[in-house]
């Protein structure tokens, strides 16, 4: 099983080796009258929200007021007020334009995302949280990917069903929403039907999750920080992470509840990743009862032991190193004492 941090290396490579005319993640567009052949069942007798939402114009309606948000952006909690529309760029780097990184078969996700046939992730390039310690920095940070047009993501997305995975796993959408919402409506006249997963920062704004709505059948946030001064200190500035993460999160619960699975695999729900950090600046203690008295015990989420010190990491102690023997063993004592029960 490979790493998300492999699995990015790998594309990657693969998406240089595009420009040479050899890569398989980047490998063309499918054919939209075959892609329907042969699709593994997410659920039985599980829709896609956005199926109901694109048959009466909805889908339609949300596309159109996300993208306004782009006009003077207000699209994550940073409220720029750039107009990307106009080819105008925010802190996030983009404009109206977007690129991808890789699209592919991810077999490194959690176990109910995964199942037999893998997540169908597509990575965004650029980001809006862009933190110092951040694992895919060449994306995030850099911007590297390429440009892509919502005409060859919908055929991302229908390759991806094509192929047999179980979901569409957007990866760092929060810049790119609008884009997203209009390649699911182009794909969804060609026949997606599998459920679309929002992995995300969880830096968002309540106003875009709630257009979301129906659109997104499984959400899956970071809650990274519980002090808005280590948002700023450690996230380029992010102003408020503490109070706009949780409200996107609790809006998210609202619309989804909690993670339902059918024969393992994941079809509708709320997962919460939580990266364990050195002296518990992640506030694991404090995670843990806000998840519990918030959203109630049986919300699953993912502790995560693995913290590496990567791109600027080595300039903010103490980020510049692992976890030490104990410290996750901790997290995970607090987690339980909470009350947390569902571990992925
Ligand atoms: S999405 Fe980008 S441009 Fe828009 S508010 Fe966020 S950081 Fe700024």
């Amino acid at each position: 099983m490979l790493s998300r941090r492999k699995f990015i290396k790998t594309c990657l490579v693969a998406a240089g080796a595009t420009a040479l005319g050899g890569c398989k993640c980047w490998a063309g567009s499918p054919s939209p009258s075959s892609a329907m052949a042969d699709v593994p069942k997410s659920s039985d007798g599980y829709r896609p929200g956005y199926l109901d939402l694109a048959a009466r114009g909805e889908l339609e309606r949300r596309e159109h007021a996300l993208w306004e948000k782009m006009e003077s952006c207000s699209l994550c909690p940073r409220m720029c007020g750039t107009n990307r529309r106009a080819g105008r760029k925010g802190i996030c780097s983009s404009d109206h334009t977007f690129k991808v990184a890789s699209h592919a078969p991810h077999f490194g996700e959690e176990r109910p995302l995964v199942g037999r046939h893998g997540s169908g992730t597509i990575f965004f390039s650029n980001c809006n949280l862009l933190c110092v310690f951040c694992l895919n920095w060449q994306i995030a940070h850099r911007g590297e990917g390429r440009p892509t047009t919502a005409a060859q993501l919908a055929d991302m997305m229908l390759s991806l069903q094509r192929r047999g995975c179980h979901n569409i796993n957007v990866v760092t959408p929060t810049h790119v929403v609008p884009h997203i919402v209009s390649a699911l409506r182009l794909a969804v006249d060609q026949g997606l039907n599998i459920p679309l997963l929002y992995n995300s920062s969880g830096y968002e704004t309540l106003e875009v999750i709630q257009l979301l709505d129906g659109v997104v059948d499984v959400y899956m946030p970071d809650f990274k920080y519980q002090d808005d001064e280590l948002g700023v200190r450690f996230s380029q500035g992010a102003a408020g992470y503490v109070g706009y993460t949780s409200a996107a999160i609790k809006e998210m619960h609202r619309q989804v509840g909690t993670l339902k699975q059918d024969n393992g695999v994941a079809y509708r729900g709320l997962l919460i990743r939580h990266l364990v950090l050195p002296e518990n600046l992640a506030g694991t203690d404090v995670f843990a009862r806000w998840v519990v008295s918030e959203l109630g015990a049986d919300t699953y989420v993912n502790i995560m032991s693995q913290y590496t010190p990567l791109f600027r990491a080595q300039d903010h102690p103490p980020l510049n190193r692992r976890l030490i023997a104990g410290e996750f063993e901790q997290a995970m004592s607090w987690a339980r004492e909470a009350g947390l029960r569902n571990f992925l």
